[in-house]
């Protein structure tokens, strides 16, 4: 009998150092050679043209059919220079992932010939049939079509000989399919707020923008044991797997040497990513043995989503050249640490100062102060509208695990700045404010040491953390699109500003002076917002019964934390700031439901078929090798001493009985669960009910079947172990 995994071990444990076709030189020569960047379009575009453009980019005015046939024809010959022969609009739709259909620039012409074309239709707006794509009931099939349109402010570029346009999603009655067109609203919604509150300091601030730097954990493992693991080729995770006698409990792998096979794996897409104009930075070994980080230069939002999912994109399929595969499930092995994706955020003006890094002059420092409270104020407005956008069922698996923060939102910004809020909060008490007595920056502000960039407390419990000169959204899942997390966050910040600026014109429209309502304003904020503020350690039990005092949420699974979706307030919210109408909202919230469903669905028949097909059977050949034994011992043996002899063989096979018992009745008994929800046809209660009702068994037939993986022959064990899996060699 062939055993698959010793087959993949075999193939695992020879592999050999793989050269890979890779280019010459300094990065800088060839980085960006695949994208038509500024530096091209100057190069390809007529002057006027490329101005009309960049105005465009700025200020979101659409581009006229005249400039759009420009470019496509600039784009069709830097594209055809570079051997490019389809195009495609390339966009997010709420699977999670990118989509694309391309279509070759030829057309036939008479005479049997052909001519490449590229019209400014082509490259504005394009029609997919995208009626498979997730909609939450906004396209019914008779009217499937959506269609996709350019977006300019992220850059056009080549992959594999096709020129790939990003694009905005939406159907035909104008709702947004996608994650992009609520992230580009929020953008432009949270530069209008920004720039008003920067104008209280610098009248002349034109624009801000939002900048993000992600931070992407992964995996890898051996494609060949990755194959004999049809849990993890189907749903991204082990959900069998009895833990190695030593993973990460040493300490070893974190920062350590990187194994020279995934080094060139690095290397590989980290070249690919720089011939994409994605500024990868840093590489290194994560916390867990297999897993990795890396992290790229922070650049404005809308970009940085698009090369974060361009990157992930790159690195499965790097990973295939060199026999790996690449895992972005927040939680592929049960016992270790999980990957989740960082995302630092912060805001920017047009003169590139960042509103979140404390200045050097006392006006530059109070602007810091007014932005921070109000990010502080603003996750505190509605703390359960991130929980909703990071759930999923990978991440309910991470988050609260002892290497994660919890499902609980606080924010953390370290002792000196909470000694500073702390300050200001009791400036009334010296009478120098709102006393009649005028506030003055200079002699009243607390005053923010330069270092603080480099000496901010490094919390790394908390899900949202203050790190000298932005904000760390930790708790986002490994796989998700950072749009998820970025469009919520976004929201509420907008929203705050311009919460704030009516509060603080209120009172400069009574007669107090501008520094003195700003301060008072924001003196108020800091009383208000307290409660989201935690320092300690997010993953302490302490700390979990604090948060139900403080009316702050543990979300326990994806289908709870959805809920805020469709809240009345949050609902309210998206409409007052143009984001997201109600119908779009109830879409996402209907979609998010599904997936869920879905993906625990997934789980439970893989689960149930390898319990079934693969352990019991296993389980059961190993069982009759022990009672041929105790048969021969009986045989051989005078009966007081087989008494004496067989007893550990006998006990062993009541023991395997036992699980094989408790896998056989608990895999019927899911099953049962999972058809009782399939029949509910309201998907809020069905996603419940999966969560509630059938996930409870993964646990319980696990612990069957990593008990068995001790007892059974290691020869017949089929599928690759912990131990196999996570170190590579
Ligand atoms: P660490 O958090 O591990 O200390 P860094 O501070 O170097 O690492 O930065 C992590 C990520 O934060 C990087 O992607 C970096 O580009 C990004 N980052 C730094 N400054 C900003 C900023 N102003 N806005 C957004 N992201 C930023
Ligand atoms: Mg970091």
């Amino acid at each position: 009998m062939s055993n698959i995994r010793l087959k993949a071990l075999e193939i695992a444990l020879t592999r050999r150092k793989k050269e890979v076709l890779s280019p010459n030189g300094k990065i800088s020569d060839y980085f960006g050679s695949q994208t038509f960047n500024h530096y091209v379009m100057q190069q390809f575009l007529p002057q006027e043209v490329y101005r009309k453009v960049l105005n465009s980019i700025e200020t979101g005015i659409k581009i006229d059919r005249y400039v759009a046939d420009q470019v496509a024809a600039s784009l069709k010959a830097w594209a055809m220079s570079k051997g490019a022969t389809h195009f495609t609009h390339w966009f997010h739709p709420l699977t999670g992932s990118t989509a694309e259909k391309h279509d070759t620039f030829t057309d036939p012409v008479e005479g049997g010939l052909a001519l490449e074309t590229f019209k400014g239709s082509d490259l504005v707006q394009q029609e997919p049939d995208a009626s498979s794509f997730p909609s939450g009931g906004i396209r019914n099939t008779f009217e499937a079509r959506g269609y996709t349109a350019w977006d300019p402010t992220s850059a056009v570029f080549i992959l594999d000989n096709t020129l790939c346009i990003p694009t905005v999603f939406v159907s035909y009655t104008g709702e947004a399919l996608d994650y992009k067109t609520p992230l580009i609203r929020t953008m432009h919604a949270l530069d209008r707020a920004a720039t008003e509150v920067c104008r209280y300091f610098d009248k002349n601030t034109k624009k801000v923008i939002v900048t993000l730097g992600w931070e992407q954990e992964y995996f890898l493992v051996d494609s060949a044991l990755f194959r004999a693991r049809p849990d993890l080729a189907l749903t991204g995770r082990t959900l069998f797997g009895h833990s190695s006698a030593k993973d990460q409990q040493l300490s070893d792998h974190y920062f350590g040497t990187i194994p020279e096979r995934v080094l060139d794996f690095m290397r590989n897409f980290e070249q690919e990513a720089y011939k994409l104009g994605i500024p990868v930075k840093t590489r290194h070994n994560e916390v867990a043995p297999g897993q990795f980080e890396c992290a790229p230069v922070y650049e404005e939002v809308n970009q940085a989503v698009d090369h974060n999912q361009l990157l992930m994109h790159l690195m499965e399929r790097v990973a295939r050249w060199h026999d790996f595969n690449v895992l972005f499930h927040e939680k592929p092995y049960a016992g270790i640490n999980g990957s989740g994706k960082h995302n630092n955020w912060s805001l920017m003006t047009d003169k590139g100062e960042n509103l979140l890094s404390p200045g050097k002059t006392a006006k530059s420092n109070f602007r810091f102060i007014v932005f921070l409270v109000n990010v502080i104020k603003a996750v505190d407005n509605h703390p359960e509208l991130l929980n909703a956008y990071i759930a999923s069922a990978g991440n309910d698996l991470r988050l609260g695990g002892h290497e994660a923060p919890p499902a609980i939102i606080s924010v953390f910004i370290g002792s000196q700045l909470t000694q500073m809020l702390d300050d200001i909060e009791n400036l009334k008490k010296n009478g120098k404010i709102n006393n009649g007595k005028e506030f003055n920056i200079n002699l009243n502000l607390p005053k923010i040491p330069e270092i603080l960039l480099d000496n901010t407390d490094r919390n790394r419990t908390s899900p949202f953390a203050f790190t000298g000169n932005k904000f760390e959204f930790r708790a986002v899942g490994a796989s998700s699109n950072c749009a998820r997390a970025m469009i919520p966050l976004n929201l509420l910040v907008t929203d705050q500003l311009c919460q704030f600026k009516k509060d603080v014109d209120i009172l400069t429209t009574n007669g107090l002076s501008k520094d003195n309502a700003l301060m008072s304003v924001i003196k108020q904020y800091i009383a208000e917002s307290k409660r989201i503020r935690f320092e300690g350690n997010n993953y302490s039990d302490e700390w979990k019964q604090e948060a139900v005092k403080r009316g702050l949420k543990n979300m326990q699974n994806t289908p709870a934390a959805l809920e805020a979706f469709i809240k009345p307030d949050i609902i309210e919210l998206y409409a007052r700031n143009k984001i997201l109408s109600e119908r779009e909202l109830i879409a996402r919230y209907e979609i998010k439901l599904e997936h869920y469903t879905k993906k625990v669905q997934i789980e439970s028949r893989v689960l149930g078929d390898l319990a079934s097909n693969h352990i019991i059977p296993t389980a059961i050949r190993y069982q009759n090798t022990l009672i041929e034994n105790v048969k021969g011992l009986k045989e051989v043996l005078d009966s007081e001493n087989f008494g004496k002899l067989s007893h550990i063989q006998i006990q062993t096979i009541i023991e395997i009985s036992s699980h094989i018992n408790g896998i056989k009745t608990n895999v019927a008994l899911m099953l049962e669960e999972r058809k009782k929800a399939n029949r509910i046809n309201n998907s809020q209660e069905k996603a419940t009910t999966y969560a509630q009702n059938v996930l409870p068994f993964f646990g319980i037939i696990r612990q069957h079947v990593d008990k068995l993986e001790l007892l059974v022959d290691d020869e017949l064990w089929p599928l690759p172990k912990y131990r196999e899996l996570l170190f590579i060699r």
